[in-house]
């Protein structure tokens, strides 16, 4: 089964103040006017799967998938972490 592609992944994906935007100006959601999302899925580790990221051709794949456990910051409680604690993808090299 192919993987599916995540705003996590995609380097056009940006964060502006609350909104998450695409550089190449896709519009991630049909239903805001500006065709952003809130940051607040971000935060709260949402896979941020979009169906318009699926088959897109500006796709600029920046790394693997980011693990559920790895994403977010804004957890219920009793959520587990890793050692590396949450929002930290695997391949970020800590200086
Ligand atoms: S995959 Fe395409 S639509 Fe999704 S963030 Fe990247 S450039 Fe934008």
């Amino acid at each position: 089964m192919k993987e599916k592609r995540s705003l996590y992944q995609c380097l056009e994906a940006k964060v502006k103040k609350d909104r998450i935007r695409c550089a190449k100006r896709h519009p991630l959601s049909k239903m805001s006017g500006d065709g952003t999302i809130p940051v607040l899925r971000l935060a709260r580790g949402e896979p941020l799967e979009l169906g318009v990221c699926q088959d897109c051709n500006a796709y600029d794949e920046m790394g693997g998938p980011v693990a559920p456990e790895d994403r977010g910051w804004v957890h219920p409680p009793g959520f587990k972490t890793t050692k590396r604690g949450p929002g930290r993808p695997k391949k970020m090299k800590v200086i």
